[in-house]
């Protein structure tokens, strides 16, 4: 009788809670059609007594997987259900804040594959550092990526990962930052673009103070932190015939200054 009500036999939290309501459902039942027979001495056929139990149960299990697909899940910690996604969003950001271990079920690529997706990358940012002094600031770019290009290239440098919203963070910031992205990158000025007359743009990773008053003088009123971000997100679209479509994007936000050496 114990186990009915503790279910201690199934070791998923979740599976458990289904399990112990199911019980309780059953029990439930069985007893209505014990008192109904008692008080009212109608004694069910055995048949009968068994298509309807199935019935019922059949009926319990499709309540309780609707119950259990409308939840959302923690991938890291079974047991732990949420109503929505922001309660889900709120225990990932607290729980697994520095949880940077990306997910094994990607494809490995070849390496010219991830060759090919650096120089996109490197082009992507110099494309940014424009000869205009309206130009500097914060820079935000996205575009839709692959998820195995983009661990491929970062999986060893992840800031966070968050399994539940399909969601990677990159953050290299510092006095090494431009060393350590141009190692990444494979290309050592990937942050500076070079103009005629000793003119030059450049990624700012190291708050210097000449970066701060630049930032200043052109009334930047962002306050994002001097970093070079670089994120990947799946989005997905489900419309009113529950059609699913779904596709990632890489995210990439960045400071850049104007030098001049006259
Ligand atoms: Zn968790």
């Amino acid at each position: 009788m114990e186990e009915i009500f503790t279910a201690w036999n199934i070791q998923n939290g979740g599976k458990r809670r289904a399990a112990i309501w199911l019980h309780i459902n059953i029990v439930y039942k069985i007893w209505y059609w014990y008192t109904q027979a008692w008080w009212e001495n109608n004694n069910m056929r055995e048949e009968v007594v068994k298509r309807v139990a199935k019935a019922r149960l059949r009926k319990s299990f499709m309540v309780l997987n609707k119950t259990l697909n409308n939840c959302f899940r923690c991938y890291l910690c079974p047991n732990k259900l949420y109503k929505n996604q922001q309660g889900l969003s709120c225990h990932a950001s607290i729980v697994h804040y520095n949880y940077n271990i990306p997910t094994k079920h990607i494809t490995p690529l070849p390496q010219e594959a991830l060759d090919e997706f650096k120089n996109i990358l490197i082009y992507t940012i110099q494309k940014q550092l424009k000869n205009n002094i309206k130009n500097i600031g914060l820079q935000s770019v996205k575009f839709p990526c692959l998820e195995s290009l983009f661990v491929g290239v970062f999986g060893n440098y992840l800031t966070r990962y968050s399994p539940s919203r399909k969601w990677y963070q990159c953050i290299f910031k510092g006095e090494n930052a431009v060393e350590l992205v141009g190692q990444i990158l494979e290309r050592t000025n990937w942050s500076v673009r070079c103009y005629l007359y000793g003119q030059q743009t450049n990624v700012i990773l190291f708050s210097s103070n000449s970066a701060i008053n630049e930032l200043k003088k052109n009334k930047c009123k962002k306050q994002k932190p001097i970093e070079l971000c670089i994120e990947w997100e799946q989005y997905m679209i489900k419309d009113a015939t529950n059609q699913i479509s779904i596709a990632g994007y890489i995210m990439m936000h960045f400071f850049i200054e104007q030098i001049y050496f006259g």
